[in-house]
């Protein structure tokens, strides 16, 4: 059993992977300064005796350096992350996504850690492809569009691991998150299934931004969880980028229908040009689909869930939180 630090493990994805990790028999320490993240994601592990949780920045040098010491394993997941906090902030964002990582892949190579570093479909930016391999081109927009300021930042934490596995045998796994969704993923930055389901409890209406035919993939945080630890107990793993998510696409206003019909089929859907919903330097990207095939082929396992059992249990979570009895 091994001694992980997950950082930004009390957040959406972090809290889901460090409960995986502790059911294995992982002893695991969490670093996480609570902005996106939330101490209740912890609630059902917080008393378990292989567990610290430690409540700072990974800006932090010195707390990051304490934090890694003793661990095998780091999980890198502390971000800012959610296209409407991005969009709002970007300087956050590059401050965040970018010095702290390569602090964290410096010392992780003088100590010969293994390192998870967790990046993002943004990083395609706009390609207009069908679906994307890992080795395709990136089409970032202008500058002048704060959106992109994310994608750009993980492809520099990229760009840094692979250097780290090149020049000094970092022993690095990169995987890029495609819409990971499910229960303790909250709205207010602007993530579409938790926005629509509480838009649909409410009685709707369910808000679709501009004409609904954007196209994404949904994938459900267990089967993410579990390709993360596969991917990191795959010695041959290390040294590539794996897309990690659905292979199944969907487009905007499908998914709302799809949510509404199981909440009440009598609310209606409301349509909002993006101007109005992000402010006029806001772009968005039209269709968002990975081949997961180095992903299957390396650990022989992707995420497989329908949506339809995937909105199921976020339906189930976000009304046992509204009613908990
Ligand atoms: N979206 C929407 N209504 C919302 C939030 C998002 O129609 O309240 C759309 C958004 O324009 C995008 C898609 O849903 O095309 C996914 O948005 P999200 O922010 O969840 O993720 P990302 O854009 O990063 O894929």
């Amino acid at each position: 059993m091994a001694r992980c630090l997950v950082t930004g493990g009390a957040g959406f994805i972090g809290s889901h992977l460090t409960e995986q990790l502790l059911e294995l028999g992982h002893e695991v320490v969490v670093l996480d300064n609570m902005s996106t993240g939330r101490q209740s994601n912890l609630d059902r592990v917080s008393e378990h005796p292989r567990l610290s949780i430690r409540n700072g920045s990974i800006t932090d040098p010195v707390l990051l350096a304490e934090s890694m010491a003793g661990a095998e394993i780091i999980y890198h997941l502390a971000a800012a992350v959610g296209v409407k906090l991005v969009a709002d902030d970007p300087v956050r964002t590059i401050e965040t996504n970018i010095f702290p990582t390569e602090v964290l892949l410096r010392a992780a190579a003088a100590a010969k850690q293994r390192v998870f570093i967790a990046s993002t479909s943004e990083v395609y930016g706009k390609n207009p492809k069908e679906r994307w391999v890992e080795e395709d081109d990136l089409h970032f927009g202008p500058t002048s569009r704060p959106r992109w300021a994310y994608g750009c930042s993980k492809a520099i934490d990229e760009f840094l691991a692979l250097a780290y596995h090149r020049k000094f045998g970092l022993p690095v796994v990169i995987g890029r998150f495609f819409n990971v969704v499910g229960p303790r993923q909250v709205g207010h930055y602007g993530m579409v299934i938790p926005r629509f389901v509480d838009q649909a409890l409410k009685g709707g209406p369910v808000v679709v931004y501009d004409d609904g035919e954007q196209v994404r993939c949904f994938a459900h945080v267990k089967e993410v969880v579990n390709s993360i630890i596969r991917l990191v107990e795959t010695p041959a793993a290390q040294g590539f980028v794996y897309n990690i998510g659905s292979d199944a696409p969907v487009s905007i206003r499908d998914l709302a229908s799809q949510i509404i019909e199981r909440v009440d089929p009598r609310i209606e859907i409301q349509y909002l040009a993006y101007r109005d919903a992000y402010g006029d330097d806001f772009e968005d990207v039209r269709r968002r689909v990975p081949d997961v095939s180095r992903l299957a082929a390396r650990i022989g396992y992707k995420p497989s869930m329908t949506l339809g059992e995937i909105l199921d249990d976020i339906i189930r979570w976000k009304r046992e939180q509204r009613d908990p009895d």
